[in-house]
């Protein structure tokens, strides 16, 4: 009898006790099992549960199965930008505030935690493309997201800021989701901080032209599905080192969202969810061009001096440089 283990624990799959533990849990998933429930643990789903099939494991049915692996929750969808983005502007700029003011206690832990972060950062490596990342373990798919976010030089206070309006996102729900998942009512947090991790850590595409066929563009797009124990993995490390934060600050962060809120409505204005409210130190603030031809545009805004090449990884096919009606200076590079 297999144990139910911890997925954050589990030995790796290619260890004498991972391949024992694959081999087991494969003829496991295969069997009928013969005490399976009628139906699904979702109510009312009809789906018969996939322990009462041949084609895997659980109570839940593949349906709600496999929207527990994207979401973290076996009903409950993903926080949606709009939702998400006031806690996370929120976040960061009370984290900005703290470091601002020296004498603060709160100080402290937020650059412990940013800290905490960077050495993560650090200790990512060299970046692993994801279309190169099939056979890799979660740890490792986990440690290639944040190695993609070291490439981007992504702020450390973006990543906190990350951790801290997911937290707070959730302390404002009046019915949060609760699964008691092998990680215990925290899955769904995890998950929604890896899902905005992976999507800062981004991926490459690849175009060329082959000899033999040269009016045809080939193409190679590598970004990191959005599911699976690597989001587990991902969320739980942010979540580690953000714990000194979140355990006592979530009510400033609150209080910091209402004071925005407040702000906004004051000048007769509507909360603009766009790429200028989002928390990225602008320099990383991609915008999608939707008068164009809907190719991805990626906006900085600079002070004195233009900021160096956006990203690396691509040419712009242009680059333009204006100035907003408030007197900040943009440069964009289309792509
Ligand atoms: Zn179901």
């Amino acid at each position: 009898m297999l144990a139910r283990s911890n997925p954050l624990t589990r030995p790796p799959l290619n260890s004498k006790k991972g391949i024992k533990q694959r081999a087991e849990a494969i003829r496991k998933a295969t069997t009928v099992r013969k005490d399976a429930d009628a139906r699904c643990l979702v109510f009312p789903c009809n789906h018969p549960p996939l322990d009462a099939t041949e084609h895997g494991i659980g109570r839940l049915c593949r349906v709600h199965r496999d929207h527990y692996r994207r979401h973290g929750h076996p009903t409950r969808s993903s926080l949606t930008a709009a939702q998400l983005t006031p806690y996370r502007r929120a976040a960061f700029e009370w984290i900005n505030a703290q470091l601002a003011s020296k004498a603060n206690v709160s100080e402290f832990f937020v650059v412990n935690a940013l800290r905490r972060i960077e050495g993560r950062l650090e200790a990512s490596g060299q970046v692993v493309e994801a279309s190169d990342i099939r056979a890799m373990s979660p740890d490792d798919k986990a440690r290639a997201v944040w190695a993609r976010i070291k490439r981007r030089e992504v702020d450390a206070r973006v990543l906190l800021a990350i951790a801290l309006g997911v937290e707070a996102a959730l302390a404002e729900d009046p019915d949060p989701p609760k699964w008691l998942g092998p990680l215990k009512f925290r899955e769904y947090a995890f998950v929604q901080m890896a899902k905005v991790l992976n999507q800062i850590g981004g991926g490459i595409v690849k175009r060329w032209k082959r000899t033999s066929a040269p009016d045809k563009v080939q193409e190679l797009r590598g970004f990191q599905v959005s599911m699976g124990r690597v989001l587990r993995h991902l969320g739980a490390a942010l979540s580690e080192d953000a714990e000194l934060v979140t355990a006592d600050h979530l009510k400033d962060v609150l209080a910091m969202k209402h004071a925005i809120e407040d702000r906004v409505t004051a000048k007769g204005e509507k909360w603009k969810n766009n790429f200028l409210s989002r928390p990225y130190p602008l320099r990383f603030a991609v915008k999608r061009d939707v008068s164009g031809s809907g190719r991805a545009a990626i906006v900085s805004v600079f002070e004195d001096e233009p900021p160096r090449h956006p990203n690396r990884l691509r040419e712009p096919k242009s680059v333009d440089v204006k100035e907003t009606p408030q007197g900040a200076k943009l440069e964009i590079h289309r792509y």
